[in-house]
């Protein structure tokens, strides 16, 4: 059992609002949005960073790129277009050391 934040969302021991939860994964919104739409697509098994996914986990990551796809379309931002960022190490900017995607879109965003 992880200690992680992102583990504990997803345990419901931490309180949320999760926009969509199957048996894979979870999407809420960033507590700190950088775009006028910012989400986190979060695969429920903790996987630390990209660095550490293995070939077996390949179609979680279609999954979570897929999940993404279907909230842009929700939220109205798949014609006007979004980033989908991963965030890797330190040099990445990654804080929380649990795999998540970015869904940013809403406004005209820089490189
Ligand atoms: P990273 O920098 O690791 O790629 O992104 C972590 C993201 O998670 C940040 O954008 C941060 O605002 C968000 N975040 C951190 N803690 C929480 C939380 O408890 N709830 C939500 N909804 N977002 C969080
Ligand atoms: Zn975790």
């Amino acid at each position: 059992m992880q200690d992680c934040i992102f583990c504990k969302i997803s345990r419901d021991e931490i309180e949320s609002q999760k926009l969509f939860e199957n048996e894979l994964l979870y999407v809420i919104k960033d507590i700190a949005p950088k775009a006028p739409v910012h989400l986190l697509i979060i695969p429920k098994t903790h996987i630390a960073s990209i660095n550490d996914l293995s070939v077996s986990q390949q179609s979680l990551i279609g999954e979570l790129v897929l999940q993404a796809k279907e909230q842009a379309t929700k939220f109205g931002i798949a014609q006007s277009g979004y980033k989908l960022i991963w965030n890797v190490g330190a040099d990445g900017g990654q804080v929380v050391p649990h795999i998540h995607l970015h869904l940013l879109g809403g406004k005209k965003l820089k490189e």
